[in-house]
């Protein structure tokens, strides 16, 4: 006979699934996004700096479009400054 062990998930779930995107690239923000918004399923995006820099602007650029990921109710973490 099987021991029950509660779950440390919520609403009985027996397990759980990390959603994470490499690098920041463009098509996480012009693809994964609006599809993972489309279905409830909030992720974890490492962004590199630099490689997302053509010059200063650019990166302010980019920035403001990674907080707004953030606001939707994802996850940014680093993924180093140059990704070498
Ligand atoms: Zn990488």
């Amino acid at each position: 006979m099987s021991e029950l062990i509660e779950s440390p998930y919520p609403n009985g779930c027996r397990g759980a699934v990390s959603l994470t995107f490499d690098d920041g690239l463009d098509c996480h923000l012009d693809i994964a996004v609006p599809a993972l918004n489309d279905r409830g399923l909030p992720s974890t995006f490492y962004v590199v700096a630099r490689e997302m820099t053509a010059g200063a602007d650019d990166w302010k650029d980019r920035a403001a479009k990674w907080k707004e990921v953030v606001r939707q109710g994802h996850e940014i973490g680093n993924h180093s400054v140059s990704h070498i």
